[in-house]
């Protein structure tokens, strides 16, 4: 088969104590999975099953790379997640079927333009351009097998500690959450869920430095550059 040009390099992360790399499919993304935060976003955490949005997976970005301030936006917000990565895949899974899918798992920033987002929101519009913009997830390598359930996930800005939670403060936890999704659209090999965030979530600033640690995931790091 010949192109009409070069086809999109293949979206990748890279896997702890691993030469080998893991190809990325798609990635999906969860909306208020923390009560806390639901609560901090003006929602009632109870009233609703989990809803899923979509990154592209070429807004993916490397753990330790430096970024410009992204465009079209002056209220750029970090999300620390757990992200969870599918070896497996299938329609209509039971929670533990799709337990089965999981390869493993990274720590996650779920970079958003929140003003946005706001707009999104007030327009009753798609979330789109506040969530999957270019350079918007940031995930750390993935490390395979399972993560202790009551894993500590934090943010630090700048070495200032942002968020703080535990896995197990999560609404849908992994298995019914990818059951979920399972039930909407196919999942196949290679997909990627972010599992939504807790509350503390805030702007990152040029020139800032946000950290996202879960347990002992490799973490998420990104820079903003100065300009
Ligand atoms: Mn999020």
């Amino acid at each position: 088969m010949s192109w009409v040009f070069p086809p999109a390099p293949q979206p990748f992360l890279t896997v702890a104590g691993l030469t080998t790399h893991f190809p990325v499919r798609r990635i999906y993304c969860v909306g208020r999975n923390y009560a806390d935060h639901a609560r901090e976003m003006g929602h009632d955490p109870a009233a609703e099953p989990p809803f899923f949005f979509h990154k592209p997976a070429s807004a993916l970005v490397q753990s330790g790379s430096v970024l410009p301030y992204p465009p079209a936006t002056n209220d750029l917000h970090y999300e620390a997640e757990l992200v969870v990565a599918l070896r497996g895949g299938g329609a209509d899974l039971t929670p533990d079927q799709a337990l089965d899918c999981v390869y493993g798992y990274a720590a996650g920033n779920d970079l958003t333009r929140r003003d946005l987002q706001a707009e999104a929101k007030a327009a009753r519009r798609p979330w789109d351009m506040a969530k999957g913009f270019d350079h918007s997830a940031v995930i750390g390598a993935l490390t395979p097998g399972t993560i202790p359930p009551d894993a500590q996930i934090t943010t630090h800005l700048d070495g200032k500690l942002r968020q703080s939670a535990r896995l197990s403060d999560m609404i849908w936890p992994v298995g019914a959450l990818l059951s979920h999704l399972s039930r909407l659209v196919t999942l196949f090999p290679g997909d990627l869920v972010m599992s939504g965030t807790p509350a503390g979530v805030g702007p990152m600033l040029r020139g800032q430095t946000c950290v996202v640690q879960i347990g002992e995931l490799d973490p998420a790091v990104i820079t903003l550059s100065t300009e």
